[in-house]
């Protein structure tokens, strides 16, 4: 098995490397430079890069990393990003042979049109879909299709690792106790968080389990979620009008 090693870059995203002996694997590296230093300190080689959409935090550091390591570069088919050679598709299987892990592809669209995220070994790596406490903006999806998408993570057992790209679990559950201020499982997780945050700590990977219990995103089907939705749009009737309403209302919040 795999060890997962978080590399925070930029202001507040991660970029996951997984190592197994001297191999690497690393997971949407936007930026190259602190990636090609930890490699370096810990004399790792790699392999593999996997990337979860286009959008340049995502893949920006690509071409850097290929400038060293010959490294074989997974992503999305349906989008376009320079250096991908063995493009992905829903249900296809990526064997990172160095790392020991076989991951799934799963196809969430939303945050953008060809958004993938790799399943395996108990661990998502979900980019911009699912965050702790909340979910990706619209950029390219529609609410359908994001409701949808996260649907599919949903159903992931309840100890996966979810290892999302962002550092945006406290300002994410602020929003969600505006919208479930009586759901005792998030109150909690907001203070654990509020802790963590307090020390400088990351809050990032949970699992779905915890999200399913506190994130309003994967809550749509609540009472008390679906209420809140509807003070904001009367007419939001069904889950995904309820997801919709949720989302926008999270926009300007
Ligand atoms: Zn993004
Ligand atoms: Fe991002």
């Amino acid at each position: 098995m795999y060890e997962v090693i978080r590399i925070p870059a930029f202001k507040d995203n991660y970029i996951w490397l997984l190592r197994k002996g001297a191999a690497a694997a690393v997971v949407d590296p936007g930026d190259a430079r602190p990636v090609l230093e930890l490699l370096a300190r810990e004399r790792l080689s790699l392999s593999s890069i996997l990337i979860t959409h286009h959008h340049a935090d995502h893949q920006g550091g690509v071409a850097g990393l290929l400038a060293y390591y010959p490294a074989e570069v997974f992503g999305p088919a349906a989008e376009s990003i320079a250096g991908i050679s063995k493009p992905l598709r829903d249900g296809d299987r990526v064997q990172i042979a160095c790392c020991d892990v076989d991951f799934q592809v799963i196809a969430v669209p939303g945050h953008t049109l060809g958004h993938i995220a790799y399943y395996g070994a108990g661990c998502l790596f979900c980019g911009d879909t699912l965050f702790g406490g909340g979910c990706g903006r619209l950029f390219e999806g529609s609410p359908e299709q994001m409701a949808d998408s996260l649907a599919r993570l949903a159903v992931l057992p309840d100890d996966t690792v979810v290892y999302c790209a962002h550092e945006y679990t406290q300002e994410n559950l602020r929003f969600a106790l505006a919208v479930e201020p009586g759901n005792g499982r998030l109150q909690s997780r907001a203070r654990e968080v509020a802790r963590a945050r307090a020390r400088a700590c990351s809050t990032v990977p949970s699992t779905i389990g915890i999200e399913k219990a506190s994130n309003p995103f994967l809550r749509c089907s609540e009472p008390e979620v679906a209420a809140a939705a509807r003070r904001r749009v009367p007419a939001a009737a069904d889950e995904v009008a309820v997801f919709a309403a949720l989302r926008e209302w999270k926009n300007t919040f």
